[in-house]
């Protein structure tokens, strides 16, 4: 069985990102978007540029670990251009019809945001082609003998496309985003940035020692940053006066079992199994998945990243191997 992970990047029920909590804390344009500064810069070029020009935006491909602010920056540079945000995510587009009612739903101008487009079926993402190079959709009418195919323009349109894991994207799909972008984890200053704008948007005090303490252990990742801000912020409602000082932060995490480098039961648990059956020999992606008891994207999407950054565990050509980092970490060196 799969460890529940309160860090867990994916979302959780009670808090859908959909909520309303979720929908404030979500900054809307370039000034709202902390850290990142070199993504920044070169959107802001672009977008500039492009509205000089009249034009569109060209094709956008956002790359990096879950919770990073992809779908984030993807609304926000709608925001700048001016134009309307389409969100959708590959896996909810099923059939290569489904995406051809999207782009023909279209308007000039719009900006269209696909998640984990990594995850696009072949036939779906075919189609993707001709309407990202020539704003033209190839759709085939009638069955058998009777059948042709027709094509129909599409309005000028910007597909944003963010994926974990690049790696996985077709080349021709790939090559036809004019940028493409990796994100890269925040600045512990950034993340308590982050930590102190939404806690003032949830109308809650928190001391500056314990937004850098709570910085501290949030993965880097403003998505963990903001879920266990409201984690310790419910501590601090019920244990104390609602303020959140270093005393409760260190409380609340200590419940929650995480360690001072934001690990929690679960990355020890992967870390732990990975040493005490392989030692230091390398462990392949699916044994690592069959030990924890999760799908093998789960670990390289939200395991892996973090602890690769940490230099926790190294990536070589026969599998994962542990560092001896990480044996000290977990007093096992
Ligand atoms: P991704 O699409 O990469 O998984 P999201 O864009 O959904 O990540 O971001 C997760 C949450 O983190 C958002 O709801 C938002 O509140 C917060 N967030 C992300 N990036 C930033 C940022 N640069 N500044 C402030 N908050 C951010």
């Amino acid at each position: 069985m799969a460890i529940e992970r309160v860090i867990d990047t994916t979302l959780h029920d009670d808090d859908s990102e959909e909520s309303a909590v979720e929908f404030s804390l979500r900054p809307t344009n370039f000034e709202e978007y902390i850290g990142q500064k070199r993504l920044k810069t070169n959107l802001k070029l672009a977008i500039d540029a492009a509205k000089k020009r009249g034009d569109v935006l060209d094709h956008i491909l956002l790359y990096g670990p879950p919770g990073l602010g992809k779908t984030t920056m993807a609304g926000v540079i709608a925001h700048e251009m001016g134009a309307n945000f389409r969100a959708t995510s590959a896996p909810s587009i099923e059939k290569a019809g489904d995406l051809a009612s999207i782009l023909t739903n279209l308007a000039d101008g719009d900006v269209l945001f696909i998640d984990e487009i990594h995850r696009l079926r072949r036939a779906v993402e075919e189609i993707l082609y001709s309407a990202m190079e020539d704003y033209k959709l190839d759709i085939v009418i009638g069955k058998g003998t009777g059948a042709h195919s027709v094509r129909l323009d599409l309005p000028r349109f910007t597909l944003i496309g963010a994926t974990t894991q690049t790696g996985s994207l077709a080349a021709p799909l790939r090559d036809r985003f004019g940028h493409n972008f990796r994100l890269e984890y925040y600045a512990p200053t950034d993340i308590k940035s982050i930590i102190e704008r939404s806690a003032n948007i949830l109308d809650t005090q928190i001391k500056p020692e314990a937004a850098s303490l709570l910085a501290e252990r949030s993965r880097l990742t403003p998505r963990i940053a903001n879920r266990l801000l409201k984690r310790v912020r419910d501590y601090a409602d019920v244990n104390g006066d609602g303020i959140i000082d270093v005393p409760t932060t260190e409380a609340a995490l200590k419940l929650l079992e995480i360690d001072e480098l934001g690990l929690d039961p679960a990355d020890r648990n992967m870390l732990n199994l990975m040493i005490e059956k392989y030692g230091n020999r390398p462990v392949g992606l699916n044994t690592i998945a069959a030990l924890t008891g999760d799908e093998t994207s789960t670990i390289e999407d939200y395991y892996e990243p973090y602890l690769m950054q940490l230099g926790m565990i190294q990536r070589t050509p026969k599998g994962r191997v542990v560092t001896e980092l990480a044996r000290k970490h977990l007093g096992k060196a």
